[in-house]
């Protein structure tokens, strides 16, 4: 309670406290997300935030003890990001990335349909998938792997996906930005790409 009070002491002995246990020993982290929030620690409230961004919906999610513990304001908070999310990754799947042949490819017509097939039977159902979705820039990871592309020749791999990798902004970047955002958090740094 210090921190409803002129207390600094008991606020710094509160900080201090939570800051020897381990992060996730024991309670939930909608408790540490509340809690970190009362006191305004920066570091706990972000780290807690992205944990639960980054939840599953199978991951036992938000309870109603949750719910309370957190407060209509963080709630919402938490809610809208995750809607946010959902949106971009339904958005990325229904938008097949630029192709452009390989000036080495000598496949062209194969090369223009595996490109397409790949991304909407593989890779789009994986951003969208009902019970584990996978994240934007884990599946630009995926992408980086030619056994994900059958049909794809190596030239045409290399050459789209460098591509994609250099692209500013990034539409793969998409949910770092929208946690960064929420969080107050510079977005530029949000740039994992570095195409060396
Ligand atoms: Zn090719």
């Amino acid at each position: 309670m210090s921190h409803l009070f002129d207390a600094p002491e008991g606020l710094r002995m509160a900080r201090q406290e939570l800051s020897v246990h381990d992060f996730t020993d024991g309670w939930t982290l909608f408790r540490k997300l509340a809690l970190a929030d009362t006191l305004n620690f920066t570091f706990w409230f972000n780290t807690a935030f992205r944990a639960i961004i980054h939840m599953q919906d199978s991951d036992h999610y938000i309870q109603s003890s949750d719910a309370a513990a957190l407060g209509l304001p963080l709630f919402l908070r938490i809610y809208t990001v995750r809607q946010e999310i959902e949106l971009h990754r339904k958005a990325l799947a229904c938008q097949l990335p630029t192709f452009l042949i390989s000036p080495a490819c000598n496949t062209e017509d194969i090369c223009k349909d595996a490109w397409a097939s790949a991304w909407f039977e593989y890779f789009a159902l994986r951003l969208v998938h009902p019970d584990e979705p996978v994240c934007d820039r884990d599946i630009l990871i995926e992408m980086e792997s030619h056994s994900n592309w059958p049909d794809l020749c190596e030239f045409c791999h290399i050459d789209n996906v460098r591509d994609l990798r250099s692209m500013y902004p990034n539409p793969f970047d998409g949910e770092e930005c929208i946690i960064r955002r929420a969080l107050g958090e510079p977005e530029d740094d949000a740039i994992m790409i570095d195409d060396e």
